[in-house]
């Protein structure tokens, strides 16, 4: 099994196992920054701000629904109760 020669900035030899195509570890081989960046702007994009007007969203049309009659009420309740940010605020 071969290591990761990578030295971190700290002086110490990164220990990453190097995969059977690549020279590098995962987090440091050349190859897979572009993978790394796609990502890391994925992330950033999926900010929580536009996360919770998806919820404010859904929650709008469960709402609709259930005053629609499209929805049993307790079918909603339960999944109000499943939503994580509507717990996180207590509202
Ligand atoms: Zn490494």
């Amino acid at each position: 099994m071969r290591v990761c020669p990578v030295i971190k900035p700290n002086g110490e030899r990164c220990r990453g196992i190097v995969g059977a195509t690549s020279d590098y570890c995962p987090a440091h081989d050349p190859a897979r920054k572009d993978a790394r960046r796609r990502a890391a702007s994925k992330a950033a994009r999926s900010k929580p701000d536009a996360r919770i007007k998806g919820v404010k969203g859904q929650l709008q049309d469960l709402a609709d629904r259930v005053l629609s009659g499209e929805l049993e009420r307790a079918d909603a309740a339960v999944v109000s109760l499943a939503d994580p940010e509507r717990q996180a605020t207590g509202a």
